[in-house]
């Protein structure tokens, strides 16, 4: 039986600057399984980041109904969304969002200190998870002491040392190489295929969604497409089969 952990009913989102009425979201119905690795593709205004941030919590609905394993989250008070924000869901952005002055590994500590990690537990996690991203021996480097895409490797295992229930990533190869680009979309299908870890990515790039196994597609705040994608593309096998680059 599928899972769903999350399932949007008939959601619109209306921002109002002034007089102006811009419907972002026009009547989204969309459910999520456990384990799902999903893309969501639209061109640029087409309400993507808006859905994010209502699928991640930062931001509520204003009507319509979004449960988060089977929990109405537009019921929630404040501290309960930022409860379920900070344990189910990890974040993954287009700009990294490191904090520039801390180390690698005091960026990967910050969703636990929010949860309460003891320290000593805390620090261990934090090591453990940047070699699990690749990054073993760049624990102290600064976020402008590594590349883009070791970056954006710190922000993956941040996100992920809560063991969140679901990633969100919003454009996460959108500053990175087509090759970096490639290694983060392979880090990311490991995770998905080791683990069974769920995953959502927002991006306007066909090559990158090709690596999802399902697709969504949004026009205008709807949903026009949605729809399996039957042989999703293998980040792993296309990097072995790549140039070894020269440093
Ligand atoms: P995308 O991520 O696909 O580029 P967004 O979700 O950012 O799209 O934006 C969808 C629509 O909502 C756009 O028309 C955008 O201008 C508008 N919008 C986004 N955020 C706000 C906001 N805070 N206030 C007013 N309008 C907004
Ligand atoms: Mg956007």
């Amino acid at each position: 039986m599928a899972h769903p952990v999350i399932q949007l009913k008939n959601v619109t989102r209306v921002y109002s600057p002034g007089a102006n009425q811009v419907w972002a979201l026009r009547g989204i119905n969309l459910e999520i399984n456990r384990g799902e690795m999903v893309a969501i593709m639209g061109a640029s205004g087409s309400g993507k980041s808006t859905l994010m941030h209502i699928l991640g919590c930062l931001d509520r609905p204003s009507s319509g109904q979004y449960l988060f394993a089977n929990q109405d989250v537009t019921r929630m008070t404040p501290d309960q969304l930022a409860r379920v924000r900070n344990r189910e869901i990890g974040f993954i952005f287009q700009s990294f969002n490191l904090l520039s002055h801390t180390p690698a590994w005091e960026n990967v500590c910050l969703p636990m200190i929010y949860a309460g990690i003891p320290r000593p537990v805390m620090i261990q996690k934090a090591m453990a998870m940047l070699a699990r991203v690749g990054l073993k021996g760049r624990e102290e480097h600064l976020p402008n002491q590594l590349s883009g895409g070791q970056q954006q490797r710190v922000a993956i295992a941040r996100a992920l040392v809560n063991e969140p229930s679901i990633i969100l990533a919003d454009e996460p190869t959108g500053a990175l190489d087509t090759r970096t680009s490639i290694e983060i979309m392979a880090l990311l299908q490991q995770l998905h295929q080791e683990k069974g870890l769920t995953i959502v990515i927002v991006t306007h790039e066909p090559d990158i969604a090709a690596y999802c196994e399902r697709l969504v597609r949004i026009r205008d705040g709807q949903i026009i497409e949605d729809r399996p994608v039957p042989e999703p593309r293998l980040a792993a096998r296309e990097l072995a089969a790549l140039p070894v680059e020269e440093d």
